[in-house]
């Protein structure tokens, strides 16, 4: 367990506060801005300071108070804003300020957010921070697609993988991602794909298990592509997709054509929210 004092106990040891600010770490959800945690959208009428990453749409934008100053750090695979040292650097100055900041992060902080690497240098620095969670992308898009991670009859287990390349190599566990009644969630792993693919099946899955790629899920511009380990690459670079996209594997995937209920270009009519 850690020893490190909590927020609390630093105030009244110190009697006054070593620093005044405060960083939230905030997962602000895969895109709707209504899978926002009711604590991710009070902090974002309060803050001082919102500093955010390009995957967190304007709908979300929108919630932050006006006053609040807007600092854009980026984070697209070759296109870094800010690297993230520099990221580290900034939220620890605007603390050091006696800024409220909300690091604000695509779905979930501890998940393929770097919400931990911000997190150890707030704890080395001794600023105070809270991490906020948000729905990941695993999560929410895979509901809004109509595939269920697990189901009894298909999926016991469900495993969460990056394919992002690395030295145009992937080091994955391709033996344990090959499990049977396994779903296989690979995030930022469009490019890899046809790899990812090939990999699974000289692994022993089958080539014929079902698999899919969303695009922009949860939002208004939600694109899904079915087909199996076989086909999918070429259907998804027929249809030209692009980041973010989250890759599902797995016989759950069967189930998509007869659980998908959101369909983008309705939710004006039914009410929900759209999102700029
Ligand atoms: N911390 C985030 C993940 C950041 S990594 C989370 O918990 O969701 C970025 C990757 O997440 C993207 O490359 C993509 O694979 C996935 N992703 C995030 N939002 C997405 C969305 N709306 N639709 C599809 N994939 C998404």
């Amino acid at each position: 367990m850690s020893t490190r004092p909590t927020n609390l106990q630093r105030l009244d040891s110190v009697g006054e506060r070593r620093c005044p600010g405060i960083v939230y770490l905030v997962g602000a959800g895969p895109g709707d801005p209504e899978l926002l945690t009711l604590r991710a959208a009070r902090l974002l009428t309060q803050a001082d300071t919102v500093v955010y990453d390009h995957l967190v749409g304007d709908g979300i934008l929108g919630l932050i108070r006006k006053e609040a100053d807007l600092i854009y750090v980026g984070k697209e695979k070759s296109c870094h804003t800010l690297p993230q040292g520099e990221i580290n650097a900034l939220i620890v100055r605007l603390a050091r300020q006696g800024k409220q900041v909300v690091r604000l992060k695509g779905g979930d902080p501890f998940i393929f957010g770097r919400g931990g690497e911000e997190a150890e240098v707030l704890a080395d620095e001794d600023i105070p921070f809270e991490i906020v969670p948000g729905v990941t992308a695993a999560s929410g898009v895979s509901s809004y697609a109509g595939i269920p991670l697990t189901h009894r009859d298909y999926a016991q287990s469900c495993v969460f993988a990056t394919g992002h390349l690395k030295d145009d190599s992937l080091d994955l566990d391709w033996v344990n991602l090959a499990h049977p009644r396994q779903t296989v969630v690979i995030y930022m792993g469009l490019g890899a794909l046809p790899e990812i693919c090939r990999q699974l099946m000289a692994h022993g899955r089958a080539a014929n298990i079902p698999a899919a790629v969303v695009e922009q899920g949860t939002t208004d511009k939600q694109r899904v592509v079915t087909g199996t380990l076989t086909t999918l690459p070429q259907l998804v670079a027929e249809r030209k997709m692009k980041s973010p996209c989250l890759i599902i594997i797995g016989e759950v995937v069967a189930l998509q054509e007869k659980l998908q209920w959101f369909h983008p270009d309705a939710t004006a009519s039914l009410g929900h929210a759209a999102i700029a």
